[in-house]
Parts: C-alpha cells; sequence; structure tokens
C-alpha cells in the first residue's frame, strides 16, 4: 500500500478524495500519493492564512521566534527519517539530503534572529519621523523539486518572523518530505499561520491570481518566474523571484590543479547538476587547461552514478523524466555538433531510472546549446580561454546573473575579477557557500528581489513613515 500524506490547512491535516502520485527518480517507482488541491482548497488555505493574520501580524519578535525555532526543532529531532524520504522523492544521494535536512533547521534557526528595527529618521524640536516595516499580509509560496525542504524553510521562516502568514505549494514532484514537515510542525505554530497545499503545476497560477494573497515568492524556472510576475501585475502583487542560473567559474593560471580539481568537480555535480548556482560553465586558462581538464575527467571515473539510497552512490538520478529528457537532448545535440567529449556522452534511455552519466565536455564553443543554456543536469562544458578580459566578457555574456566563482591563487585579483561580474553572489575559491545573513537574489533574468538576511525579510514588508508634527499641537 502506497502512503497517503495529507495536506496542513488551519493546524489540521487534511485529506482530499483526489490524490497525485509521487515517483521515486531512481526506480521510476511510485513511493506515495498526495492530495491533489485545486481552487477550493487554496480558498481555505488562503481563508486559514487571512484570519491567522489579523492576530500574528501583531506578534512580538519571541513569539514569531519561537515558531521559527519549533520547527527547526521538528526537522533537527526527525532529521533522520526526513532526509531518507528526501531521497526517495528527490534522488539524491543520502549525505546530501542528509545536508539539505539538517542545514535547513540550521537556516530556520539563525533567520529566526533577524529582525528589522524601526528607524528614526528625525527626532528634534519640531518633529518624529520614525520608518518601520509592516508585514504585507498573506504570502504564496511557490517552490521547485530540486532543493524542495530548503526552498520551503527559506520561504516559510521569513514570512513568519516578518509578521505575514503563508500558503505554501511544492513542486508536484517532491511534496512528500514538506507534507511530513507538516504534519510534524503542525500543532507546533499558530493555526493558520502556515499552510501547505499540494497540487498540480496547475495550481500555480491559480496562487498568483488569488485576489487575497499579497505577495508571492517565487524560486524556479525564468520561464515560470515570468509568467508568474504577469499573473501578479494584476492587483500588483508584491513578488520575489528566484530564477534559473548559467553560473560561470574562472579558472586563473595561477591555480593549482591538484588542489582545484574535486572542487570544480562538485560545484558542477553537486545535486546530479540540478542546482540555480551550480557550475555550468567552466572557463580554464590556457596554460593550465591541459592538466586540469585532465585530473577533473580523472576523478569523474571514480564518482558512482546511481541510487541515492545505496552507499557508495556520488550523484543520483535526474529528478523528473521531463528533465530527464531536457538534458538528454542538450547531450545529443552536442553530439551531433561532433564536439568532444572527456567523460559522458551516452544518451541511452531505455534502463530504469532517470540516470545521466557524468558528462564533461573538452572546450565546445560558446554558441553550443549545452554551453548558452541552463543545462539543469550532470554536465560540465571545459572551455579555453586566454585573457582576462576575453573570459570576463564571456562569462556576462548571458541573459542571466546569478553566481559565479574565480579559482585563483592570489585572492585579491580574485576579488577584482569578481566585482567586473553581472551577478548577485561571486565565491572566490569556493561554491555554494550561502550566509543566512547575506541577500542572495540574481542579477538580470535570474531573478527579482532578494531572500535571505534583513535584505530577504524586507521583500516580506510595506515601508511605514509616521510624522508627529511637534510645535503644532491642535488639541
Ligand atoms: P518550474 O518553474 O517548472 O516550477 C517551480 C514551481 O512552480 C513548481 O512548484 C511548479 O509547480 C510551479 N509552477 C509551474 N508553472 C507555474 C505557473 N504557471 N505559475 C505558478 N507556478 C507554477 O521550475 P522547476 O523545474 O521546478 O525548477 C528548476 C528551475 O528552478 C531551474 O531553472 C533552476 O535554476 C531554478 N532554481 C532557481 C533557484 C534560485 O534560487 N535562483 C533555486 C532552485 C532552482
Amino acid at each position: 500500500m502506497v502512503p497517503q500524506y495529507k495536506h496542513l490547512v488551519n493546524g489540521e491535516m487534511i485529506e482530499t478524495s483526489e490524490w497525485l502520485d509521487v515517483l521515486n527518480p531512481a526506480t521510476e517507482e511510485v513511493v506515495g500519493q498526495v492530495p491533489a488541491c485545486g481552487a477550493a482548497e487554496l480558498d481555505q488555505a488562503v481563508a486559514s492564512a487571512r484570519a491567522a493574520f489579523k492576530t500574528w501580524k501583531n506578534s512580538t519578535f519571541e513569539e514569531r521566534q519561537a515558531a521559527c525555532l519549533a520547527i527547526a526543532g521538528a526537522i533537527k529531532e526527525n532529521g533522520q527519517d526526513l532526509y531518507r524520504l528526501l531521497t526517495t522523492e528527490q534522488g539524491k544521494p543520502h549525505a546530501q539530503a542528509k545536508g539539505e535536512i539538517f542545514g535547513a533547521a540550521g537556516l530556520a534557526k539563525a533567520q529566526s534572529t533577524l529582525q528589522l528595527d524601526d528607524e528614526i529618521i528625525q527626532d528634534d524640536d519640531t518633529r518624529h519621523h520614525r520608518h518601520r516595516r509592516v508585514p504585507v499580509g498573506v504570502v504564496g509560496g511557490i517552490v521547485p523539486w530540486n532543493f524542495p525542504v530548503s526552498m520551503a524553510i527559506q520561504k516559510i521562516i521569513p514570512a513568519l518572523m516578518s509578521g505575514c502568514t503563508i500558503v505554501l505549494k511544492p513542486s508536484p514532484f517532491t511534496p512528500l518530505t514538506t507534507l511530513k514537515i507538516a504534519e510534524l510542525i503542525a500543532d507546533k505554530v499558530p493555526a493558520g499561520t502556515v499552510n501547505i497545499i499540494t497540487g498540480e503545476d496547475s495550481l500555480g497560477p491559480l496562487i498568483t491570481g488569488h485576489a487575497d494573497i499579497d505577495k508571492i515568492t517565487f524560486t524556479g524556472s525564468t520561464a515560470t518566474g515570468k509568467k508568474i510576475m504577469e499573473g501578479a501585475s494584476a492587483d500588483l502583487k508584491r513578488i520575489t523571484l528566484e530564477l534559473g542560473g548559467n553560473d560561470a567559474s574562472i579558472v586563473l593560471p595561477d591555480a593549482d590543479p591538484a588542489k582545484v580539481a574535486q572542487q570544480l568537480f562538485w560545484s558542477s555535480f553537486m545535486n546530479a547538476g540540478q542546482v540555480c548556482i551550480a557550475a555550468k560553465r567552466v572557463y580554464i586558462h590556457e596554460d593550465i587547461y591541459d592538466e586540469l581538464s585532465a585530473a577533473i575527467a580523472d576523478y569523474a571515473k571514480t564518482v558512482v552514478v546511481g541510487d541515492g539510497s545505496e552507499q557508495g552512490t556520488g550523484v543520483g538520478p535526474i529528478q523528473n523524466k521531463k528533465q530527464y529528457e531536457r538534458v538528454l537532448e542538450l547531450i545529443e545535440d552536442a553530439k551531433d555538433n561532433g564536439y568532444k567529449f572527456l567523460t559522458g556522452g551516452d544518451t541511452d534511455p531505455s534502463g530504469t531510472g532517470y540516470f545521466v552519466p557524468l558528462t564533461i565536455l573538452d572546450n565546445p564553443p560558446e554558441d553550443a546549446r549545452i554551453v548558452a543554456e541552463e543545462q539543469f543536469g550532470p554536465v560540465m562544458p571545459l572551455m579555453k580561454f586566454s585573457s582576462e578580459d576575453e573570459v570576463i566578457e564571456r562569462a556576462n555574456a548571458s541573459e542571466y546573473g546569478l553566481a559565479g566563482a574565480v579559482w585563483t591563487g592570489d585572492p585579491e585579483k580574485g576579488v577584482e575579477i569578481a566585482e567586473k561580474l553581472e551577478t548577485g553572489t561571486v565565491w572566490i575559491n569556493e561554491f555554494m557557500h550561502l550566509s543566512p545573513f547575506a541577500p542572495f537574489g540574481g542579477h538580470k533574468q535570474s531573478g527579482f528581489g532578494a531572500e535571505y538576511g534583513k535584505e530577504g525579510l524586507k521583500e516580506f514588508t510595506y515601508p511605514q513613515v509616521i510624522t508627529v508634527k511637534k510645535d503644532n499641537v491642535v488639541a
């Protein structure tokens, strides 16, 4: 019997009569069923969030923090079961699933310290002028399938800390762990403050278009982000969009190939490459290109692709069939164009599970589809460059602007290049590190607004300015 999950509305776990199947991408077997919610369930969730907002908007910092710490604690205490469930539905290896679950608990705890203090603009004999932040209201949170738990938490926590209430929709491909967390927190946060409902993609536009939702916080593809912006324009909902990326890594000639090869490998292949901030274009200086590309390819041959629940697996399957077919299509296109492969290149979809061999390309042209498009799969194009100006121009020649990295023995030189890159985040000699206290957001078509830190919290609030004229008492 396949386990059936319930959704969370107004502090209660609720069943529906319609169900959606959820598959394990390694076995293609159904591993759970979740409610197929539609407009009626959404209305109930929004009504519950609206009712809860009336009191939650006036909650104290301590009450908000207690709710967020309760969520962090529930995830941490149940982490051993949650990470296994996450691998079952998402595919990532156990070690990476563990990282996501315990990382989400840590993020919730860290962000429960965030608050926006009042700012006194003027306070003298004539006027007291105060800037405060007030919660926008009911938030609609829409989450993708690559990091279902961290993305849910990074929407729920700032919503609660700002005094908003939320209706959250996981991806239909990966709703199980989020609904399990819903069950764990149902009686730990005030009823109606957090509502979690599941449904097909078609539930997304209903959220964006709902007249009683005040803000949308979305993580997903740039194509869907544009639809959300359009939908939200009808009643000028506030929006935060965390979208796609085509991040460039730049390896300078003074980087030590033996030291950086493995880190570069994982910067592209973590979570089977299904990371918005994965290195999707790797530019290596011509002086070290041959040595470093050989070291990366040699290391790739030691990494096992397989079922994430099996010991020894380094890279799991692609999360869903549609994305699997898209990645295979990009590899086929590279083969058709005669580009050279250092590893991978097989595109036989006949086996069970959505597995793609680790694919490293040897200096494909800049306009190759597999370079110019976001692959979102276990694919790493290595490209040669000869001058700094040239590589900066190539790195910036993208409609995306999410993140990037510079690898060098000279961190100051790394910073100099970082400041010329048109992206929201740049790492020098590391990858994928995000601080709960620094704004994370994309430039250009990688996003709109930011998450994390006070900057992210602000996005859940309106500014309000209250002015008291002191020398004009009227009564
Ligand atoms: P997606 O856009 O297909 O789906 C994301 C979510 O939006 C899902 O919950 C889906 O059901 C919902 N949705 C689909 N159509 C909708 C619509 N018309 N209106 C409202 N909601 C709708 O994205 P995905 O395939 O799940 O995720 C992969 C993409 O997400 C990649 O492009 C990746 O780079 C991006 N991503 C970005 C970040 C970031 O922080 N910048 C993080 C993770 C993933």
